[in-house]
């Protein structure tokens, strides 16, 4: 769509020179994620206060124009395409910590500021805020907020809808308002906080957020666990989350994983590996050789080939050197790779890896697996060849089956890369009608005239915003 004359002139009033880009150089880069998809945008504002960013929804609402919220667009799903084009509002110049409240355990931040700036700030106080995603250093507040995303540390210490307490926001029909609370307990009125976290910026912007803060454990400990298949794992898996030393990290890497890392990494990876854990616990120094033998008797099973602890920095960077070069070793085993982050009760893991492999023989494409066992969050990667003919719509096919093969097994869609356009078609498969539904009252409610974010998180019912 073209922007209306009057519309442009209100946005330059609300948005001086060098915080309104309308030119399509500029603008190019603001119309893409990690996701790879790309639309052009008409306009990219920064805003810099919460006012600011108010009188453009309500103008944007005024003039029914589409307005796609940004972080830094790391995300992985495409929620920040702008769709219908209309005005991107990036959110990176909104970086300011606003208060910092050691003693209640919250800080409160504009939404542009990035996560590993966040935990810089609070570590010398000796806190952290646990939603660790690997993009720490260059993703959003913000961003993570409206997917939800999360990282290793989920598994003791929860995702952002765990770890925040409240939020200043505007909805889509121009409405400000403040949710949740600057308490750790709370329970007045709906539990707006969390409806909002996970939105993918459908439902409202997110001016401010109060998050809630974890002191820093005194130290942490590195496990690794090699097993001869997946189910010998999975037992592990599902005993050490049984027993009282939570892990705050427990990764899963499949046999086909640890083949294409094996000359890559240093850890020493035992012949006939068919499944390895990494395993973290953290606490007092002094509590570290309980909890570790605690890890030791549950993940110790008739299939495991070889139990270690890291003794030194190195060894520690070692064992990690495995799974951080799974990544980079899966973009050189093929020209491309659907990379998708589906969850199942751990104990249907093995259902899950078994089905995977059927498909990949059946399909003739290889699948890789790691992920975040102790939440059943796995990463499944499908690996192709677009070049070849007929290799795409192979392997959308069989992507289509994993996703009935996740739901049979009571798994979900998406543990933390969220909906956003890659697997919206899919969601009703997922969300019973009446579920469905009621979302899309919610949006509605929120956002009566569809302007904010169309397109993503779920089919639209419809939308009266302008088409491109
Ligand atoms: C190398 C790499 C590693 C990653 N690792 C992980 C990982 O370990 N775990 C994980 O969960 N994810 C991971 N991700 C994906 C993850 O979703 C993002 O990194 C991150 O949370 C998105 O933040 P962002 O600032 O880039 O948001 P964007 O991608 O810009 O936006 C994401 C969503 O947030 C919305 N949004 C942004 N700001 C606002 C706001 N102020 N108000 C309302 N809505 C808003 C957008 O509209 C969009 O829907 C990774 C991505 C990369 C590239």
């Amino acid at each position: 769509m073209s922007l209306p004359g009057p519309f442009l002139t209100r946005l330059r009033e609300i948005f001086p020179a060098g915080s309104l880009f309308t030119d399509p150089a500029d603008c190019w880069v603001y119309g893409y994620d990690n996701s790879k998809r790309q639309v052009l945008p008409d306009a990219v504002v920064f805003p810099t206060a919460h006012e600011q960013a108010l009188a453009l929804v309500r103008l944007c609402n005024e003039y029914r124009v589409p307005l796609t919220a940004r972080g830094r667009g790391t995300g992985t799903t495409g929620a920040t395409v702008p769709l219908r084009a209309g005005v991107v509002a990036s959110f990176e110049r909104m970086h300011r910590v606003l208060e910092f409240s050691p003693d209640n355990r919250y800080i409160v931040v504009e939404p542009g500021i990035t996560n590993q700036a966040v935990q810089d700030h609070i570590k010398p106080h000796g806190f952290f805020w646990p939603p660790d995603p690997t993009s720490a250093a260059f993703c959003s507040v913000g961003g993570n907020l409206a997917y939800n995303s999360a990282g290793p540390r989920a598994v003791k210490y929860g995702t952002p809808r765990e770890n925040a307490l409240g939020l200043r926001a505007i909805t889509g029909a121009g409405e400000e308002l403040r949710t949740g609370v600057y308490t750790t307990k709370g329970v007045v009125g709906y539990d707006l906080t969390r409806l909002l976290i996970g939105s993918e910026g459908t439902l409202a912007l997110i001016t401010e957020a109060t998050l809630k803060l974890t002191p820093l454990p005194e130290t942490k400990r590195t496990l690794r666990a090699v097993y001869v298949d997946v189910n010998a794992a999975a037992r592990a898996i599902a005993r050490i989350m049984a027993q009282p030393a939570v892990p705050c990290a427990l990764e899963f890497i499949d046999g086909n994983a640890i083949n294409l890392v094996r000359r890559y990494s240093t850890a020493g990876l035992p012949e006939g590996a068919g499944a390895l854990l990494m395993i973290e616990v953290d606490g007092f120094a002094a509590a570290m050789p309980p909890q570790i033998e605690s890890i030791r008797a549950a993940a110790e099973n008739e299939g495991l080939l070889e139990f270690s602890v890291a003794e030194t920095a190195e060894a520690v960077e070692a064992l990690w050197q495995t799974r951080k070069a799974l990544s980079p070793t899966l973009r050189k085993a093929a020209p491309k790779k659907i990379n998708e982050d589906v969850v199942v009760p751990v104990t249907e893991l093995p259902a899950l890896i078994a089905g995977l492999d059927e498909l990949s023989k059946r399909y003739e494409l290889p699948i890789v697996n790691f992920g975040h066992a102790g939440n059943g969050n796995i990463h499944v990667n499908l690996l192709y060849d677009p070049n070849k003919p007929g290799e795409d719509d192979k392997a959308h096919a069989c992507l289509d089956e994993m996703f009935s093969l996740v739901l049979a097994l009571r798994g979900t869609l998406s543990g933390e890369h969220g909906v956003g356009l890659a697997k919206r078609d899919y969601v009703d498969r997922e969300l019973d009608a009446n579920a469905l539904s009621l979302m899309h009252a919610i949006k509605r409610q929120f956002d009566p005239n569809g302007i904010l974010n169309w397109g993503k998180g779920f089919p639209e019912e419809n939308s009266r915003v302008h088409s491109a």
